[in-house]
């Protein structure tokens, strides 16, 4: 030991790199954590993923502001790694460094007509909406049929988004760019598809009723979609979720009965895959195959295909990392690769010293915000295994953020701090108190550095 505290990096101010970090700082090492973020905000996609009118779930900001705010990690802001400093650099500096990168684009569609241009990946309208500052400030809402291809709770947000008012919407942070732009969309139907059944659908239930209680949006299915094979029947049996899941869908069938008023609707289509995206340089309707379970949960194409008029396509099959330059990635399962958390230098390859992953740069794009909590606790554990047998400070002159705050100088970085990110919030506060909201995002990069950093800026918010 060579005392001084422990060097640790974490890349990604999202829920997985701050749950590290708090778990980090309350461990008996003496440690010294630098929290990297290349957005000028904290938070990744529980700002900029989670859907504006989930605002209980944006509650989940509360518990993550009072580990930040604590003062004892700090926050690096608007430094993406592998850009403004490389992976090299920060593994030069810190004794170790735990990589939270999460998830950031979409798993592709491979099918015919899927380059058309009205074929959008499912995070890119949700950054949109989100106002994320590095993607489109405008939104192409031109459609009054849309495909949504996909089954799970990225695909409920989506057709939601779609379809609410912007008067349902108005008590949340959305973007002001983000309201006009829904108020001119002319969407009449969002149609839902997934390959498998009622029993394989990757919707948690409470998002899933949630979608019948929109105003003025009816929620249609078919009853020629509920089928079920020996896994499913099993499937049901054997988790309680899958069971409410299924019990909200029948209660959807049932509901059937009764009259269908709204002037918008979400159809939930089960056991069809898609074949092509019908038109030449436009999206003129989707061709669905119909498809039939196996009895182990798969399914196969029956040959049976159905067409539906649709002016643009949405693919909600999956997110998926990116690699930053210079750390180790599997392409294949857009992870880093890691034993426990400890990252290997492939898949099932040998163990890095000094190099962790947490959250769904770990394990994939899959989980709710808490289990990035749990996945956190064994990704320190680890490390902090590692210390104690001797493993880490390999090295005696890494020097921290001693040494990066010098060298972000000397590039001109302008990072931010959470002191700026506190001005920022206000800023931002202040903005919805004027309009009787809680909060109105600034979603162009400048601004929101510019604010952060106390600098002069022409208050421009999109
Ligand atoms: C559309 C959508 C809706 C969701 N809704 C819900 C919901 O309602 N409830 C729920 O519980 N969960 C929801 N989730 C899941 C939840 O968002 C994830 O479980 C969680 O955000 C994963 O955390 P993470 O920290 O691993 O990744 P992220 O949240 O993606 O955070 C990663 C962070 O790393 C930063 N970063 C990336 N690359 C670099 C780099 N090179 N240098 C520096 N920083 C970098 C990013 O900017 C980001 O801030 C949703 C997910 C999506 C996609």
């Amino acid at each position: 030991m060579s005392g001084r505290p422990l060097q640790v990096a974490v890349i990604g101010a999202g829920p997985a790199g701050i749950y590290a970090s708090d778990i980090l700082s309350k461990s008996d090492l003496d440690v010294s954590i630098d929290l990297y973020e290349k957005l000028p905000a904290p938070y990744g996609l529980v700002r900029y993923g989670v859907a504006p009118d989930h605002p209980r779930i944006k509650q989940i900001i509360k518990a993550l502001y009072n580990i930040l705010k604590r003062g004892d990690i700090r926050l690096v802001g608007n430094v993406e790694v592998g850009k403004d400093v490389s992976f090299a650099e920060l593994h030069e500096h810190y004794d170790a460094i735990i990589i939270a990168t999460g998830a950031d684009r979409d798993r592709p569609l491979n099918i015919p007509g899927a380059q058309l241009p009205e074929v959008y990946g499912a995070s890119q309208f949700v950054y949109w909406y989100d106002g994320h500052p590095d993607h489109k400030r405008t939104w192409p809402l031109n459609a009054k049929e849309v495909a949504v291809i996909g089954v799970g709770n990225v695909a409920l947000d989506i057709s939601r988004m779609l379809t609410k008012h912007p008067d349902d919407l108005m008590v949340t942070e959305i973007p002001e760019n983000v309201e006009q732009g829904l108020r001119r969309s002319p969407i009449t139907d969002v149609h839902v598809f997934g390959r498998r059944g009622p029993a394989q659908v990757k919707f948690t239930p409470m998002e899933l009723r949630e979608l019948g209680e929109v105003p003025d949006v009816d929620i249609i299915v078919y009853e020629e979609d509920y089928q079920y094979d020996e896994a499913s029947e099993e499937a049901v049996n054997s988790s309680k979720m899958k069971r409410q899941v299924v019990n909200i869908l029948t209660d959807y069938l049932l509901d059937q009965a009764e009259e269908k008023t709204a002037s918008r609707r979400i159809h939930l289509h089960m056991l069809q895959q898609p074949a092509k995206i019908l038109g030449e340089k436009h999206v003129e309707g989707i061709r669905m195959e119909r498809t039939a379970l196996q009895g182990d949960g798969s399914v196969k194409g029956t040959g049976e295909f159905i067409d539906y008029p649709v002016q643009a396509v949405y693919r909600a099959v999956g997110y998926f990392s990116s690699p930053i330059p210079g750390a180790p990635f599997d392409e294949k399962r857009g992870i880093v690769p890691n034993s426990g958390g400890r990252v290997t230098d492939g898949p099932d390859g040998e163990v890095l010293t000094g190099m962790y992953a947490t959250g769904w740069i770990k394990r994939g794009p899959v989980g709710l915000i808490g289990s990035t909590k749990s996945d956190a606790q064994e990704t320190v554990n680890n490390l902090v295994a590692d210390f104690n047998a001797g493993l880490l400070h390999a090295t005696t002159n890494q020097l921290g953020w001693h040494a990066m705050e010098n060298l972000l100088n000397g590039r001109g970085v302008r990072f931010t701090t959470w002191k700026g990110w506190e001005l920022l919030e206000a800023y931002e506060k202040e903005l919805g108190a004027k309009a009787g909201r809680e909060r109105i995002k600034v979603v162009e990069r400048e601004t929101m550095t510019a604010i952060s950093r106390g600098e002069k800026h022409d208050g421009k918010l999109y």
